[in-house]
């Protein structure tokens, strides 16, 4: 089998121009802290993507040495902000601040990012809630592939709070049977080996080897990683996969782009824009 491509780049355009127009405006802010080059330009697409679609934004950058009382204080003013209905706090923060804290700090109903503890906890529950914009992307391309979800074999590599638990969860919605894969797995392998999907959040480059994955599979390839010549690289060994599997997603124009995507239809959705 040779895999048909998942163009994330292509289902995320699709997805954000449904969203031109909106009324209410949603309105977006976004808080970076510190000089992190990798975090500035993930801020900066979102920022430029809300301001694409016309949605309020603002974008604000504190500096490294921000105290924790300061940045509850920016976060209060926005919980109280009426132009501002998704508040999203650039992660990782620098060390001398308490990340769960900041992040609960966030009204959940502004909770665009889906990391407050109650948004988790209404995602575990199946409550209607604002779901992590990465593996809810997921979910929008498994859609369109037109696989059956219910009662499949579903793996899961990576149980980070922002990507793999909750795509655990939102395919368990979905009734798939999920395996969740994590450092301490034995024979990774043999689980990846029974799955009809794969999703790989890790952040090793080519972990997943082509000859493990089952023939006919669906491989969602989260991982973003830095190869030696500089160039981005998933979690999976794309070609050998892409023999076998039948649907993939490349790295870069894969997950990447739809994390954004459904960072704006979740904004859309707190300002009631959306269902
Ligand atoms: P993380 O570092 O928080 O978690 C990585 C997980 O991988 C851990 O749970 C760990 O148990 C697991 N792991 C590590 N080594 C392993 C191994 N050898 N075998 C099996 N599991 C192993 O990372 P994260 O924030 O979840 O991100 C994962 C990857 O996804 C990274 O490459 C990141 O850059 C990428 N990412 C992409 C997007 C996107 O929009 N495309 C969004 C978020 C993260």
């Amino acid at each position: 089998m040779s895999a048909q491509i998942l163009d994330g780049k292509a289902i995320a355009a699709e997805v954000t121009e449904a969203l031109v127009g909106l009324g209410p405006r949603p309105g977006l802010a976004v808080v970076l802290v510190g000089e992190d080059p990798a975090s500035a330009v993930y801020v900066r697409n979102k920022t430029r993507m809300a301001e694409k679609l016309g949605f309020y934004h603002e974008q604000l950058n504190l500096p490294a040495t921000v105290t924790q009382d300061e940045l509850l204080q920016v976060l209060h003013r926005l919980n109280h902000d009426d132009r501002v209905h998704g508040i999203l706090v650039q992660l990782p923060l620098p060390k001398h601040l308490d990340s769960l804290a900041v992040i609960d700090a966030i009204d959940p109903a502004k909770d665009v990012d889906g990391f407050h503890v109650v948004s988790t906890g209404k995602l575990w529950q199946k409550r209607p809630c604002l779901s992590p914009c990465t593996p809810t992307g997921v979910m929008e391309m498994l859609r369109r592939t037109g696989v059956p979800l219910r009662g499949a074999e579903a793996v899961v590599i990576g149980r980070s709070n922002i990507v793999g638990k909750p795509m655990v969860a939102l395919l368990e919605r979905q009734d798939c049977t999920v395996t969740l894969a994590h450092s301490r797995t034995r024979d990774l392998a043999a689980h990846v080996g029974r799955a009809d999907i794969v999703v790989a959040a890790v952040g090793v480059a080519e972990l997943v080897k082509g000859a493990w994955i089952r023939e006919g599979a669906v491989v969602i390839d989260v991982g973003m990683n830095r190869g030696v010549d500089g160039k981005l690289v998933g979690d999976v060994e794309f070609a050998a996969a892409a023999e076998r599997a039948s649907w993939i997603t490349p790295v870069p124009g894969g997950v990447g782009p739809m994390t954004i995507a459904m960072l704006m239809v979740n904004t859309a959705r707190a300002a009631g824009a959306l269902l």
